[in-house]
């Protein structure tokens, strides 16, 4: 069998194991005689499965119990809509951090639902090289909320520490959830699309204070309050249960390694990258300032686009696939997500040496 070397932003690669064992039980799920995908989502076999993604989630992130754990559809960028319907009452305004793309479009479809507010925004030139300091933020003490994107996965920036706010704290963690330690208690809410870092893509996880699940807004439809879902441990209607199956697999996955394990092994590889970018500083343009590198997302530059595309064909030859930037950034994104092995990185950086000499 030939495994690539997997360096997609998303969807990216997934743990061997939790994929071979959807592969064994595919056919015959624990011996019912028929798959997963064939169960009713209120049997006993699904909801067994489904309870233990949310217990591996509550036990991984140490989840206090005043919050809720949801599994809704739509992507992240649903939440970008559903968080403003639920939290953002007329007459409130929410505060948005403006970090990247992500961050923009969380923040224009806040301003479609209610009133929204930029408190701090590092774009120059339509590019975000960094995270901003607590100090530059205006946060209006009176919001209904302040929203920021925990890793930027376009750009390659990622918030260290998190700014202590007076209103409830919402963060975008997409693409850093469950790759570094984080204190729940600190957010009020925090969502993140499976495909990153945790499962396949079609489920996102919504991790809610109780008391914003109350308070949150009736006069939306029924579908899109938090309410709802929380109400009926997310199976108010049919949950996408194939992505919570495989979801559930590879948090067993994390379950088994331990967060204290990713959070080091993830910065290891990172670091062995970052050493290499600016060792080879001469050739290879790592734009984003040190205080704010994600370990998740590493964007760099090469002199010219032609050498970009050529470094993105030589790596392929050798296995390593997804390299090429997001479409509206360019340059080269090695996406080092706790399912890329140190290997992975090791085998980059020896190709990025070559080249260099080359
Ligand atoms: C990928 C990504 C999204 C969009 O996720 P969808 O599930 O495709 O809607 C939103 N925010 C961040 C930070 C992301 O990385």
């Amino acid at each position: 069998m030939a495994r690539v070397y997997n360096f997609n932003a998303g969807p990216a690669g997934l743990p061997l194991a939790a994929l071979e064992r959807m592969q064994r039980e595919l056919i015959d799920f624990e011996g019912t005689g028929m798959s997963i995908l064939e169960h009713s989502h209120r049997g006993k076999a699904y909801e067994a499965v489904h309870d233990e993604a949310i217990s591996h989630l509550r036990t991984l992130l140490t989840i206090p119990d005043d919050y809720d754990v949801l599994f809704l559809q739509g992507g992240a960028s649903q939440q970008f809509a559903v968080i403003p319907m639920n939290l953002l009452p007329p007459g409130k305004s929410a505060d948005y951090v403006i970090t990247g793309g992500w961050s923009e479009k969380a923040y224009e479809e806040a301003c479609r639902i209610g009133k929204a507010r930029v408190a701090a925004t590092t774009v120059v030139d339509k590019q975000y090289r960094r995270i901003p300091k607590e100090s530059e933020l205006e946060l209006d003490p009176d919001a209904a909320y302040v929203h920021v994107t925990s890793n930027n996965t376009l750009f390659g920036t990622q918030f260290k520490t998190f700014p202590k706010t007076k209103a409830p704290l919402v963060a975008d963690m997409s693409s850093d959830i469950l790759g570094r330690k984080i204190e729940v208690k600190d957010f009020a809410l925090i969502y993140a699309g499976a495909q990153k870092n945790i499962g396949p893509s079609g489920v996102t996880v919504v991790i809610v204070k109780k008391e914003l699940v109350a308070a949150g807004r009736k006069d939306i439809p029924v579908i899109f309050r938090y309410e709802t879902h929380a109400k009926a441990n997310s199976l108010y209607n049919t949950p996408p249960t194939i992505a919570i199956y495989l979801m559930r697999n590879v948090l067993a996955t994390l379950a088994e390694t331990g967060l204290a394990a990713i959070e080091a092994a993830n910065e290891k590889k990172a670091a062995l990258l970052y050493a290499a970018l600016d060792e080879m500083a001469d050739y290879y343009q790592a734009p984003v300032e040190k205080e704010s590198r994600s370990t998740m997302n590493v964007v760099f530059r090469l002199p010219s686009e032609e050498l970009e595309k050529k470094l993105v064909a030589d790596a392929a030859k050798q296995k390593m696939v997804g390299l090429a930037g997001h479409r509206s950034t360019g340059g080269i994104r090695a996406s080092l997500y706790n399912a890329v092995s140190l290997e992975a990185v090791e085998k980059l950086v020896e190709l990025m040496r070559a080249f260099r000499k080359a």
